[in-house]
């Protein structure tokens, strides 16, 4: 079979099966093979690699994915795609579909007879990408990395630093856990049907080792909740405004003067290492 990137197999395909796009499920799926080149290229796949690819849709990266990689799992959501995958990925005998919600599956169980170097790949389903990325890397996933399609400004927020308006507790968590690198921009015609927002590849790279250290990690990203919740308030108010922290104004000013830090600070201006300093002292 011809691929699925070329734009008319897709709407052949699409017809032959009389499939109904699903808003719910935030079908959009790629028509474009130069970007799922620059995806694969961007996740640096090779035969030595087992590919999670969350949402396969009809296909299109999957058919990619099977050829640069040893072996793929392709997890969908929608059983409708289900007899689609099985033609449009007859030719690959490396590649296993499953009919589940992503949030639900015990990825660690799937894996755990694969030899080979995990990497999670995806065109994510927009309503639910920060769920996703977060519970991967929260759950200390076994994977290398995850390089995924997403909306480009949640991608921007994942890679700020401190200071600017894309700064937040997003990119405070996922760079606690990874190293982001955006590898590309993609524009809303490269999908069928059309999303309304502008779109990125975004790579993260787990760190072996978190890049600070922390004695209670659950401290301090109430901590980095707390003084996002309120971005227009100091840190200390923040903290002290906060349901989840129990500090006095005392402990938070005494802790912010060790750190050599202006009381009157916003949560915005501190970097990681800042927070995980903070929250060792207030712990
Ligand atoms: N990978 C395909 C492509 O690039 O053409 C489709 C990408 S589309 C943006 C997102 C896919 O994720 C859809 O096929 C959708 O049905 C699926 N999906 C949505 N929610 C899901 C979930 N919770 N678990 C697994 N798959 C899901």
């Amino acid at each position: 079979m011809e691929k699925l990137s070329n734009p008319q197999v897709t709407i052949e395909v699409i017809k032959k099966y009389n499939f109904a796009f699903q808003k719910r499920f935030g079908q959009n799926f790629l028509i474009d093979g130069h970007v799922i080149e620059k995806i694969i290229k961007a996740a640096d796949i090779t035969k030595d690699d087992v590919v999670l690819e969350i949402g396969p849709g009809i296909g299109t990266m999957t058919q990619y994915l099977a050829e640069a990689a040893g072996k793929v799992y392709a997890v969908e959501i929608d059983k409708n795609l289900l007899p689609i995958l099985a033609d449009t990925l007859s030719e690959y005998d490396n590649v296993t579909v499953i009919n589940e919600d992503i949030l639900k599956l015990d990825i660690e169980e799937l894996i755990k007879d694969e030899k080979g170097t995990l990497k999670v790949v995806a065109n994510l389903p927009y309503y639910i990408t920060t769920p996703i990325i977060m519970g991967l890397l929260e759950n200390h996933i076994p994977a290398k990395s995850i390089t995924v399609m997403v909306q480009k400004e949640v991608a921007s927020r994942m890679q700020a630093g401190p200071g600017g308006k894309d700064y937040g507790a997003l990119s405070l968590a996922v760079q606690y856990y990874a190293e982001p690198y955006i590898a590309a921009n993609v524009p809303p015609n490269c999908f069928m049907p059309r999303p309304n927002v502008g779109s990125a590849v975004i790579r993260l790279t787990n760190w072996e080792k978190p890049p600070v250290e922390v004695n209670d990690e659950k401290l301090m990203f109430k901590l980095i909740r707390a003084s996002f919740n309120q971005r227009r308030k100091t840190l200390q108010n923040g903290i002290n405004n906060s349901p989840e922290l129990n500090f006095t104004k005392e402990q938070v000013v005494d802790a912010l003067k060790e750190l050599g830090i202006s009381e009157n600070i916003r949560g915005e201006a501190l970097t990681l290492e800042q927070f995980a300093n903070l929250s060792n002292i207030l712990s």
